[in-house]
């Protein structure tokens, strides 16, 4: 295989081509019909109930949907198909990052604090810019393409609390096709007076997003609580109203992210009896709710989790860079509570979902529970999907699925080429892929049939 660095400076832009009719794409197949758990992964059968591993198909796309997939030993594309071939690759479905800032790219990598000090001194600052509509437009542009070149076709996001930032950003993922929930962030307090809306001009601009972008394609809106310190009582009252106004509205918020912002959600709602208690006091708790974080919680609070049907987005890299600290899976799952996994970029490290199951990993292990391979990418796959209602139509290479599907390198580099080639088994293999790869291992994004994204990094053959 011939590779060679091109242009590391620049992003892959997506290809402006129609989405063609039928696709015939092969290689290696992998998907996560059901949750493996916790079991050792010796324990979950390939091919069984959870793993499906199908070597060496075609996987066959219809009008942009997921048909079907047929042994490549046993069954040639005819005149028909447009035949792109990946022997030897991996082909999982597309990732799903339950959790990610669309402008804090510009603040990604900053150093030196924790959670309300890094609020203040970096990201306030750069989110303030966009009120401009042109740069919002420029940088949901630059982000969505970025979520794209690291294998993530679906995604949960901020933009800011300007309404250009929202209808910019709705505007690009509506372009690419991709399914994208995202909602005009609302803060009425505690931030810079640029940040700050107000409780009848937020609803109003809530409403003219709503009416203009739920529901349309692939977008829908979340009511988008930046979290509860810089909300007042009767805007996080308006965000609980909004959220039972319309159907089928998610919300996204924080949670219990760091001790500091508990204690201070204490002082500031005395009548709470928890800081997630005071979401479900505004109604802001359902089974479309995805709060990010959720580490500083009580048995209560996760039984909460579950009885409301909101689910906690993990954030494993921005929990260790900004030293919030350790989220219990396992024990969010034990009370009945959903979990999925997610980016946090710009307080996460990276875009790419390889390196942030990798660092859920260690997070996990730091309490004595180990993540496999499976697990981890059933949650940033098939699981985010059912966390979201949105299984029908992301997170699997199931038939009637739109076809989202990433093309992996299994290995690249000196140290990746060996230990992938020392792998016994398929858990083995999968498990070091995981710990070693990122988004230079992306080799082609699809989203609804259609290629978006290709690596910048490596030379394409014919
Ligand atoms: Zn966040």
């Amino acid at each position: 295989m011939n590779r060679a660095v091109s242009s590391p400076h620049s992003l892959p832009k997506p290809v402006a081509s129609p989405t063609p009719r039928r696709v015939a794409l092969r290689g290696d197949l992998l998907d996560f019909p059901g949750d493996p758990g916790w079991a050792k992964p010796a324990d979950v059968a390939v091919d069984g109930p959870c793993v499906r591993w199908r070597p060496d198909h075609w996987l066959m796309i219809e009008n942009g949907r997921i048909l079907g997939a047929e042994p490549a030993d046993r069954w040639v594309p005819g005149p028909d198909w447009w035949r792109v071939e990946h022997p030897g690759r991996l082909i999982l479905p597309g990732f799903i990052d339950t959790h990610v800032h669309m402008p804090q790219l510009d603040v990604i990598a900053s150093h030196g604090t924790a959670l309300l000090d890094w609020l203040e001194t970096y990201t306030f600052p750069a989110e303030q810019r966009y009120a401009d509509a042109a740069l919002c437009a420029d940088r949901s542009a630059l982000f969505l393409d970025a979520l794209l070149s690291h294998g993530t076709t679906s995604a949960v996001v901020f933009p800011t609390v300007h309404r250009a930032s929202a209808e910019a950003l709705f505007d690009a993922a509506q372009r690419r096709g991709m399914r994208l929930i995202s909602g005009k962030v609302l803060m009425d307090r505690h931030a810079p007076p640029g940040l700050c809306d107000d409780v009848v001009g937020a609803q109003a601009d809530c409403q003219a997003l709503i009416e203009r972008w739920h529901g349309v394609d692939r977008l829908a809106y979340a009511v988008t609580v930046r979290f509860a310190p810089t909300s007042s009582p009767a805007q996080l009252a308006m965000a609980g109203h909004l959220g039972r106004a319309f159907p089928g509205l998610y919300m996204q918020t924080h949670v219990a992210e760091n001790r500091d912002e508990v204690r201070w959600v204490g002082a500031l709602f005395p009548e709470a009896r928890s800081y997630l208690d005071v979401y479900h006091r505004a109604g802001l708790l359902h089974e479309r709710s995805v709060l990010a974080h959720g580490l500083w919680l009580d048995d209560v609070d996760r039984r909460l989790l579950a009885d409301t049907g909101a689910h906690i987005a993990f954030c494993p890299s921005s929990n260790l860079f900004l030293g919030s600290g350790l989220m219990d899976w396992p024990a969010l799952e034990a009370a009945g509570a959903r979990v999925s996994v997610a980016s946090d970029v710009g307080g996460g490290t990276s875009l790419s979902m390889q390196r942030t199951l990798a660092d859920g990993y260690k997070v996990q292990a730091l309490q004595g529970h180990r993540l496999s391979a499976w697990k981890a990418l059933h949650a940033a796959t098939r699981g985010a999907a059912e966390s979201l209602g949105l299984a029908h139509e992301i997170g699997s290479l199931e038939a009637g699925t739109l076809a989202d599907v990433v093309v992996w390198d299994w290995a690249q580099g000196a140290v990746g080429l060996h230990r992938d080639g020392l792998a016994r088994d398929l858990h083995e293999r999968l498990f070091a892929w995981l710990t070693l790869s990122d988004e230079r291992h992306q080799v082609q994004t699809w989203v609804a049939g259609c290629p978006m994204s290709s690596n910048p990094f490596l030379e394409r053959n014919p």
